[in-house]
């Protein structure tokens, strides 16, 4: 008998930071990973005349907020690999300015990408996912979403992902698709490190706000993104999982 097919996973913002580490760890549990970036990084060019047929990573040119385009790569990615088997929702941008300094551009930018990419990615990877009547979907969250001074777009959009995570969930679970987040602490990758060298984030008054006294790894949310992807969490619907060192509590 032929060999089931190699599962694909898609993970935005794939290239670097967070989404890199996922996407690693995704294709350790044996996916063919599609890093969908705008930017490359040092990942080979997935060719879709010839996609891999074994698990490891490869980047695809995508900008979320381009809607038309996150369309046409999700139906061009479902053609050339027989479908999508999960998708994280990673990519992610931050601008830190005092709430009433913000200009509408910067405030558009952050929703364009952390809301309306997540959107857009969602709905495009689920259609497929409920044709086929399996998929599971992780979005990255924040624990910004309970409020982050200086950082109101982010700190918006990371609880409404939280808010579609939910009734994406119940939407679609009966149909065999289980969308789930991960809100993750603070990770010594792109957006962390950002903050800190702006002088916005403090790493010692951070730190000192997290029981577990340090950042996360970000293999620790490859962990969480890999069993929420997996059938060990069938029953996980919905839900949002904090990886925060104790942060929130
Ligand atoms: P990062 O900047 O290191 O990586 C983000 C990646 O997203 C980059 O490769 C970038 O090219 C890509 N990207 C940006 N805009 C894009 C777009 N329009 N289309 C496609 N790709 C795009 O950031 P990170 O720190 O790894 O963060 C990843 C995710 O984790 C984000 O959603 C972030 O909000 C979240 N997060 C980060 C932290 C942290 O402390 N670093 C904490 C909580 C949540």
């Amino acid at each position: 008998p032929d060999a089931p097919p190699v599962p694909l996973a898609v993970v935005t913002g794939g290239a670097a930071g967070i989404g890199r580490a996922v996407a690693e760890r995704l294709a350790a549990d044996g996916f063919r990973v599609v890093c969908a970036d705008v930017v490359q990084h040092d990942l080979p060019a997935l060719d879709l005349g010839a996609v891999p047929d074994a698990p490891g990573l490869v980047w695809a040119p995508l900008d979320v907020t381009d809607h038309a385009a996150v369309r046409a790569a999700f139906d061009d990615l479902a053609d050339a690999f027989g479908g999508i088997d999960a998708l994280v929702n990673n990519a992610g941008i931050q601008r830190h300015r005092a709430l009433e300094d913000l200009t509408w551009d910067e405030w558009s930018a952050v929703v364009d990408v952390n809301l309306h990419g997540v959107f857009a990615c969602l709905q495009a990877a689920g259609r497929h996912m409920l044709a086929a009547g399996r998929g599971a979907v992780v979005n990255i969250s924040s624990v910004s979403a309970r409020g982050s001074a200086g950082r109101a777009p982010y700190s918006t959009t990371k609880a409404a992902v939280i808010g579609l995570t939910a009734t994406a969930g119940a939407e679609w679970a009966a149909r065999g698709v289980r969308v789930n987040a991960v809100a993750p602490g603070y990770i010594d990758t792109g957006v962390f490190r950002q903050g800190v060298a702006q002088g916005t984030l403090s790493e010692e008054t951070i730190l000192a706000r997290i029981p577990a006294r340090r950042l996360a790894q970000p293999e620790e949310i490859g962990n969480a993104v890999s069993w929420l992807v997996s059938d060990q969490a069938a029953y996980m619907v919905g839900q949002t999982v904090y990886v925060d060192g104790g942060f929130l509590v």
